[in-house]
């Protein structure tokens, strides 16, 4: 952390002498005119005069009476001799920032009138790194991608149109799933492998990432101290990267349940009332073969033809709709656009 102190520089207004030293030069070595606090500036690096032991105590005052720029230290002006108490503090320029490794910006007289500090707001960097920039494009592309697919899905889902059908038919199916006991093979990260496993292999794979820190980022800060003086000051923050985190990776094998075969009873007419199918398992309790009843899903569907188009439709109901649409009966209804498929919530009869 190095942390120097050296002089700003400033151009006589009177003779036009160039890059006098702001703490040296309080009048124009070659014409006597006083320095403007305000016409300071800083130095490209290559001619910066540093300060050794330089007591800082504070920002130049300008005399309320005639203007004359003192420093902090004076009680009076050292031009007219008027009291200093009322007068303004010298404003300070905005913090120069940049790149270690890169020579600062160029600063000028001109360019010091237009970019004081505001006081009490914080000071602004002169270089905006370009990768945020970069990162926003990419954030903004992917929510423009998603945004299309979103609507894409949106109109394939709720575009409907309305028309008249006319029930058809039915049908019903009614399912059960039979579990047996058994060993069955998994693969989970080693220490997450359930009691009584059996391991039958493992190998090393990525499980995260974690970031490790990897250099640092530094630049130069140069402050105006306001009394013709400047600090430059060396500002680090650690740089990270992402490595993988690898962990074990197991294949065992693990007694358990496991869907071995599905019931199906189905019906094709509302006079064939539904029913599940009928459970025959081998050996109950738990065994290596025992079975035991896994779930259950039924499904009502009853089939229309379109007035107008002929064409074939269906949809799926809860049993208790399902029964009480009639073949023969007219319905008015909508139908998706896409896909073709009447909306069963959706039917009044007609
Ligand atoms: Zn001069
Ligand atoms: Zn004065």
């Amino acid at each position: 952390m190095t942390d120097a102190t050296y002089q700003m520089l400033w151009d006589c207004k009177f003779c036009g002498q160039k890059k006098l030293l702001g703490l040296t030069h309080r009048f124009c070595p070659s014409c006597g005119g006083p320095q403007d606090a305000t016409s300071r500036y800083f130095p490209p690096d290559a001619e910066k005069v540093a300060v050794e032991n330089h007591p800082y105590v504070g920002a130049d005052i300008a005399c309320p009476a005639c203007e004359h720029w003192n420093g902090r230290a004076s009680k009076c002006c050292g031009n007219c001799g008027s009291p200093l108490q009322a007068g303004k503090d010298a404003l300070l320029r905005q913090d120069q920032v940049h790149a270690e490794g890169v020579d600062a910006p160029t600063d000028t007289a001109q360019a010091a009138h237009q970019d004081f500090q505001v006081p009490g707001t914080a000071p602004k960097p002169v270089s905006n790194p370009p990768e945020k920039r970069s990162h926003l494009g990419c954030f903004l592309s992917i929510i423009a991608v998603v945004a299309v697919l979103a609507l894409g899905i949106f109109v394939m889902f709720a575009w409907k149109r309305t028309g008249a059908f006319e029930v058809v038919g039915h049908s019903w199916e009614r399912k059960i799933e039979i579990e047996a006991y058994g060993p069955g093979r998994k693969t989970a990260w080693c220490d997450e492998m359930p009691g009584g496993s059996k391991e039958l292999s493992r190998r090393k794979e990525q499980k995260s990432t974690s970031k490790v820190q990897d250099g640092e980022d530094c630049q130069k800060r140069r402050k105006d101290m306001g009394d013709g003086t400047f600090k430059e000051v060396r500002e680090c923050s650690p740089k990270y990267k992402e490595v993988p985190v690898l962990a074990d990776r197991c294949d065992f094998e693990v007694m358990g349940w496991k869907t071995s075969r599905t019931l199906s009873q189905k019906g094709t007419s509302l006079k064939d009332s539904p029913s599940w199918p009928r459970v025959d398992l081998a050996k109950t309790g738990t065994c290596v073969g025992c079975e035991r009843e896994g779930k259950r899903t039924e499904t009502y569907t009853v089939r229309f033809v379109e007035t107008k188009t002929k064409k074939d439709t269906s949809c799926d109901t809860p049993q208790s709709t399902w029964s009480t649409l009639a073949v023969g009966k007219q319905y008015q209804g909508t139908v998706s656009v896409v896909g073709g498929s009447v909306n069963c919530d959706s039917l009044k009869p007609k």
